[in-house]
Parts: C-alpha cells; structure tokens; sequence
C-alpha cells in the first residue's frame, strides 16, 4: 500500500464510423482509474465539432448516465484520469485540455512529468506567452500549436515538439480529423494500441484498459513513436525512436500498473511474482505465514511463498467503498486512514509467525501503521520484506515520490527503519535484482539509485506551485 501515487492515464478511441465512443472512453478510463482519482475528462470530436467534460473526482463521480447522453456520436475520442499533486487539485488542472489555434483546435491528454518544463515555460512567458495552469500539459499544447503554424500536419507539429520536450509524455492527441499518440523517447510511461472486432482503433496508458473495451492488443508504442490515425490508416513515424536510451519507469511493475496489465512484452503480475521469489531467496526467514499488504503486495506474496514453501495467506481485507469523498485525515491522524482501510484477519494471523510483503516504504508511516494492526491482531513475529530497493531520492517523470527530507531510508539504517515500523526484520529488493525481476535492463530506477536518465529540473511544477525553486544538482549518471 504505496504511499506514492502515479500521476495519470490517457485513453483514446478512433474510428471509422461515427459511434457512440464517450461510452468506450469512460469504460477505458473506468479500468485506468487506479492511475489517478482526483479527475478526469473526456473529449469526444464529432466532424471537427468538440464536447467535452472534465471534473473533479473519480471517473463513477464525474460521469453520470446523464452526462454520458449529452455526448453527441463522433469518430474520435480522447480521455483522461488525473492524481493531483502537480500544480494541486483544480478544475484549470484537469484533462484532457482543448487548445484553439489559427489552423484549428487540438485536444491533448498526457500522462508523465516534463523535466525541462521550467526553462520551457520560462522561455515561453518571456515569448508572451500565458499559461492558465501549472501542468506540464499546457506546455505540451503551446508548443505543439505553434509548431502547428508552420507546419502541414498535426503529426509533424507533435515530432517537431518532440525534439523540445524532456522527460516523460505518453500523449494522445486528437485533431479535427486526426488522433495521434505518442511516447517519449526513453519510454518512461506505458502507452499501447489495440483493434476492437468492430475496427475502432484504441490507445491506452495500459492493456487492461484495452481489455476492457473488447479491443485486442496490437502492441506498445515503441519509445519515441508517433502513431497517427487517420481515415487512411494507421501510420508511424519512428523518427525519435533510438536517439536516447530505453528507460521504462520500473515502477510501474512494482507498483503503478495492473497486475492484469503488460507492458512492453512483461506482463506485471509475473513481474510481481518474480519481485516475491528475488526477496525469498535474499531474505529468507523461519515463518508460518506468508501476507501481502493488498493490493499490490499480494502478487510479490504468492511469489515469496512459492519460492519459500511458507504458506500464502489472506492477512487483511481491504476497504474497496473508500472513495472521493471519504475525508482524508492529516499527518497526526494516520492511524485512523490505515485502519478504515485496512483491517486485519485475526483469526488468521493470531499466534503466528508472519512474512509482510509491501511494495515500498516512503515515510514509513503507513508501514508502522500495517505492522501495528498485525501486532494489535496478535501476530507473534513481523518479518516485513519489501518488493522494491529502498525509495532515497525523488522523481521527476510523473509520480509524486516524496522529497529526500521524508524518505526513511535517507536518514535511517534497515535496521533503524525495522525497528521505527515496528517489524522484527525488515529486508528490502536489491537494486541488483529489478533486472531480473522484469527479464531486461533498459529501465529507470533514479528513486532507488539516484541515476536520472535525464538532466535534473531546476525546479518542477510542484515546487514552483508551492513557492520553491532548488538548484539544478547536475546531471548524475
Ligand atoms: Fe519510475 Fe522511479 Fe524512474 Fe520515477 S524515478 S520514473 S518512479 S523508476
């Protein structure tokens, strides 16, 4: 139970006849949901002629039935989910956003963080330029429509673009009679096409958002591609594909994704599963009970147990009705949040010897809280093993990995942090081991090892939101 969060998840529909496809859209963004809960939107393009709607909340809280019916039929569709941390959690944040322009309209969804949008946006201000919100995403769309003016098609505009941006973008974008995806050339956020039985061309941030609206899975977009749709045909353009090295947020597998998702041929449940049988090997112990923090620690813990021979069981259930408008407690209050979501089988765990596996540790707030419920539940031993190496520096790709200040393991030794949750060992993933977690070594693992695949912002969306700018470190490979 990650106190992390990713940032987004895009979704796009084309097709050849006109249809009602705001419905696919909200099926696809319904299965993207856990990629972000503080809003959403979508954009539906009916003969060049858009409608859109974007709120605040969960894709069940902003699209009634109703809303849904005031979408006119169109060939072209583009959604958004969003968790708000960058640029906070306003309407003038929420996506996808629709730009007008003097050749036309372009609507833009993104999923990642740019990591040069401070000098970006620095340069374009003293251009003239205005910008209504924080995001990166406006950025994206300024930059796009003005390569739009001196160019004769929206896909060459989003490659010219292309050569401005660093960091992560996986974008779907929809002209009057274009949709266009596109992924950053290191890879870093997931982005994959599919075909439904009845032709309807589909982009998502992850294949169980494919699976969902019945379209097959065709493959990833490779890093760098721009793949174009059109009423003749599927086109790619892989011109930025391979001018800079393949790196695929490793978190994804650990924790962002779906386990039913696969991304770039690997599927993350197995992924998972691997994670558990890596930490089995290294961190072996004596226990009668092997139990994942639900819900992106059970696979990891089907794993531990298989390898181990310790049995695998249920320890906790997890609250799945806690929705937007549960009433978040503060810092102080944790205990209480934990606990509403979380609670214990005691007749499960009494008197035993218990292997705890989670995904990560931030703070370790919330992992005190998990070893105190199992304790509280009569738990004789607390063996915590975590599927990840240990968080020790920020990202600046799209997820909200807190600042070194309140990462644990940037203070604390294993045994510190074992002894601060609570636990009676605690055993982390080696840093070693994601290569063969995932079966490949082209990933970014910068929040573990501090090796960013790109330059460090000068300052990133969420400092300049709240106020502060921190000095480029350097780039550190
Ligand atoms: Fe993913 Fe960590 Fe890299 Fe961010 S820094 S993209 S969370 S691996």
């Amino acid at each position: 139970m990650a106190e992390i969060h990713e940032e987004c998840g895009v979704f796009g529909v084309y097709s050849t006849q006109s249809a009602d496809l705001a419905g696919l859209a909200y099926y696809g963004l319904y299965a993207l949901q856990h990629r972000g809960q503080e809003s959403c939107g979508i954009v539906v393009n009916d003969d060049g002629v858009f409608s859109s709607h974007r709120d605040l909340g969960t894709v069940n809280d902003v699209f009634s039935r109703e809303v849904l019916g005031r979408f006119p039929k169109g060939t072209m569709a583009i959604g958004h989910v969003r968790y708000g941390t960058t640029g906070g959690n306003n309407r003038e944040n929420c996506q996808p956003i629709v730009v007008n322009h003097q050749k036309g309209k372009l609507a833009l969804a993104h999923n990642g963080n740019l990591s040069n949008a401070y000098e970006l946006r620095s340069a374009l201000e003293l251009g003239g330029a205005i910008f209504h919100s924080t995001s990166d995403t406006e950025i994206i769309a300024y930059i796009i429509t003005q390569q739009r003016l001196k160019t004769a098609s929206i896909e060459v505009a989003v490659s010219r673009a292309m050569n401005e941006l660093d960091g992560a973008f996986s974008l779907v974008i929809m002209s009057a009679a274009k949709m266009i995806a596109a992924r950053d050339p290191h890879g870093f956020r997931p982005l994959c096409y599919g075909i439904t039985p009845e032709g309807v061309h589909v982009v998502a941030s992850e294949s169980c958002a494919l699976a969902a609206v019945g379209a097959k899975f065709q493959r990833d977009l490779l890093p760098g591609e721009i793949l174009t749709f059109d009423e003749t045909g599927v086109h790619t353009d892989r011109i930025h594909c391979g001018t800079v090295e393949r790196r695929a947020c490793i978190f994804e597998y650990i924790y962002f994704a779906r386990p039913d998702s696969v991304i770039d041929g690997v599927s993350v449940h197995a992924a998972r599963k691997n994670a558990g049988r890596l930490l089995a090997k290294r961190h072996s112990v004596d226990a009668d009970l092997v139990v994942g923090v639900p819900d992106s620690g059970l696979d990891a813990a089907i794993g531990y147990a298989e390898e181990s021979g310790i049995p695998f069981g249920l320890g906790f259930i997890k609250n799945k009705y806690i929705g937007r408008t549960f009433i978040s407690p503060g810092q102080g209050q944790r205990v209480d949040q934990v606990k509403i979501k979380l609670s214990p089988i005691r007749d499960a765990v009494q008197g035993k010897r218990i292997v705890l596996i989670d995904d990560s540790i931030v703070r370790g707030t919330t992992s005190g809280q998990i070893v105190g419920l199992l304790r509280e539940a009569g738990a004789r031993e607390i063996h915590m093993r975590i599927s990840s190496p240990p968080f020790r520096n920020p990202c600046y790709y799209g997820t909200d990995i807190d600042s070194r200040d309140h990462l644990i393991a940037c203070h604390h030794t294993v045994e510190e942090i074992a002894s601060i949750i609570g636990a009676d060992s605690l055993g982390y993933l080696a840093l070693e081991d994601l290569t063969e977690m995932i079966g490949s070594a082209d990933y970014c693992h910068a929040c573990f090892s501090g090796q960013y695949p790109t330059a460090i912002p000068i300052c990133t969306a969420k400092d300049r939101f709240e106020g502060k700018l921190s000095q480029r470190e350097g780039k550190q490979k």
